[in-house]
């Protein structure tokens, strides 16, 4: 029995677990070897996992190969009503995904009950954007010509996923992937992957037929990646997670000129100018820092506030996070979580150290809460500079470092250099700064008075060194489909 009392306590209908327990009914064969997926939290021992490599992602990859041809067949309408059925499973089980996202992964409660709506909201949108798989007709330059360009899904993806959004990545993309006729092999992060486990189990009871979605649960990340980039049955991979691995990952595809989408990291400035609204700006940030522990790749990973506004952005942000409040994900009125790991609690840290030996103030937080666990106290510095650890790299982490400016051409140059793309945030209610100030920011995404845009209606993705691609939206299908041109002569 692979599933643990610590996680089963958690669930209203265990039996969603079935087929979890009875691999072989996913497709997937079970080795002896096996890995253990730990509570942040407590430490407690959820579940031992099959440990696959490389001969059962050889595997899972035939059956992708063998099942795409039929599944890219069958009318979109099918397609999407598959997808249907399993966005109603979800939400069907929200409450047990939402459950066990929080006992692996530690986030809060209603935080992991928010990740799984979006995570169908994803299935929702492409169930409904198969149906819009449009092509083009072009006038041809000669009397006697058609011209014409078709969509067509690029045959097998391979996709990894990261621990901190667990769901919301996975329906992220599989849900445009299997809109657009692909079929899918994944590998969820080793320390996240239950949930992952669990929306396959549904999309087994959804009806999708065999090989279209393949799961494999597996420690040794470096193989499975390796396998699926070298494979030449898999067409593209699709990668969330950090841009050291997606950089990686982009030289193995090299070979076959394989196609790539790459959601990597970030490191995003929150900048407040003299004319934001300050209350809503401290709204703002709380949420785009401390979302998630910090853990995401959007968190406001530095932020900027002009000089007349400082003192008070900086007190009555303070006054906020202090009330932010630590524990168990599943404890009431927690705020913030434990981090995934020590790793994570040893970054933080090292940022912290860095910027106040450089002449840094510690406003609030900064220490760990439980020796032996990962929580660490929400953390506000002061005083910071572009030429501390924390303002160049990302933290991940509950930590808000705060850089005073006074010019605000300066600050946007400022926060274009890096070599990270993905999302910035400001605050500021001139209309023309508004304008000139979205426009100069070198990201993919850009909030502007919001400290929060993640949407499955809104096209995500990063420029420079975050990565290739964009996931929701109408533009997320387009990343799973090929354009081919017909011409038809002698007409
Ligand atoms: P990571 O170390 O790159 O891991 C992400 C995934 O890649 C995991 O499934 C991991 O497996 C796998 N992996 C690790 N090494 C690999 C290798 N050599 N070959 C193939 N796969 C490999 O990143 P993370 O620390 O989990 O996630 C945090 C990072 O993801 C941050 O930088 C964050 O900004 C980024 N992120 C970006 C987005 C976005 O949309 N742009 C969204 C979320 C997160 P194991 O876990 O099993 O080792």
């Amino acid at each position: 029995m692979p599933l643990r009392p610590p996680m089963m306590r958690h669930l209203k209908s265990p039996d969603l677990f079935g087929p979890i327990d009875r691999l072989p009914a996913l497709g997937l064969s079970t080795g002896e070897r096996t890995f253990e997926v730990i509570n942040p939290s407590t430490g407690e021992v959820l579940a031992e996992l099959p440990d696959m490599g490389v001969e059962e992602t050889r595997a899972a990859t035939d059956k992708a190969y063998v099942a795409q041809p039929g599944w890219a067949a069958l009318t979109a309408r099918e397609r999407s009503d598959a997808l249907w059925r399993w966005h109603q499973l979800i939400i069907e089980h929200a409450d047990d995904l939402a459950a066990i996202l929080t006992a692996e992964m530690g986030k809060p409660l209603f935080e992991a009950k928010s990740e799984v709506s979006h995570a169908a909201a994803y299935l929702q949108w492409y169930a409904e954007e198969a149906n819009r798989i449009y092509g083009e007709t072009i006038p041809a330059p000669s009397r006697d010509r058609r011209m014409l360009v078709i969509k067509q899904p690029i045959g097998v993806v391979g996709t990894i996923t990261p621990w901190n959004f667990p769901a919301s990545m996975v329906a992220r993309k599989i849900s445009p992937a299997l809109a657009a006729g692909c079929t899918i092999v994944l590998k969820p992060a080793d320390q996240t992957p239950l949930v992952a486990g669990a929306m396959f189990a549904l999309a087994h009871q959804a009806g999708f037929p065999e090989g279209v979605v393949n799961l494999i649960y597996s420690s040794k990340a470096d193989a499975v990646g390796r396998e699926l980039c070298a494979n030449p049955k898999v067409r593209k991979i699709s990668f969330t997670g950090s841009t050291e691995v997606g950089r990686l990952l982009m030289r193995q595809c090299s070979d076959q000129i394989k196609k790539v989408s790459l959601e990597l990291g970030g490191n995003a400035p929150f900048i407040v100018f003299d004319d934001a609204d300050l209350d809503a700006a401290v709204d703002g940030a709380i949420q785009a820092k401390f979302r998630n522990a910090g853990q995401t790749c959007v968190s406001a990973n530095r932020l900027y506030v002009q000089s007349q506004v400082h003192d008070e952005f900086v007190q009555k942000f303070v006054e906020r996070v202090r009330q932010l409040s630590v524990g168990d994900g599943f404890a009431p009125g927690v705020d913030i979580g434990p981090l995934i790991d020590k790793d994570a609690v040893a970054k933080i840290e090292s940022h912290i150290a860095d910027a106040v030996a450089k002449g840094g103030t510690i406003r609030c937080g900064a220490e760990r809460i439980d020796k032996r666990g990962t929580f660490f106290e929400p953390t506000v510095l002061t005083g910071i500079s572009s030429v501390m650890a924390v303002a160049r790299e990302e933290t991940f982490g509950p930590l808000a470092p705060i850089i005073r400016f006074d010019d605000a051409d300066q600050v946007v140059r400022d926060a274009n250099d890096t070599i990270y793309g993905l999302a910035a945030y400001f605050y500021a209610s001139d209309l023309k700064r508004v304008w000139r100030v979205a426009e100069a920011l070198e990201y993919g995404m850009v909030g502007i008075n919001t400290g929060r845009m993640s949407s499955e209606a809104a096209p995500f993705g990063g420029i420079k060194q975050s990565g290739i691609g964009r996931e929701g939206s109408r533009h997320g299908l387009e990343d799973y489909l090929e354009m081919k041109y017909l011409c038809i002569g002698g007409i």
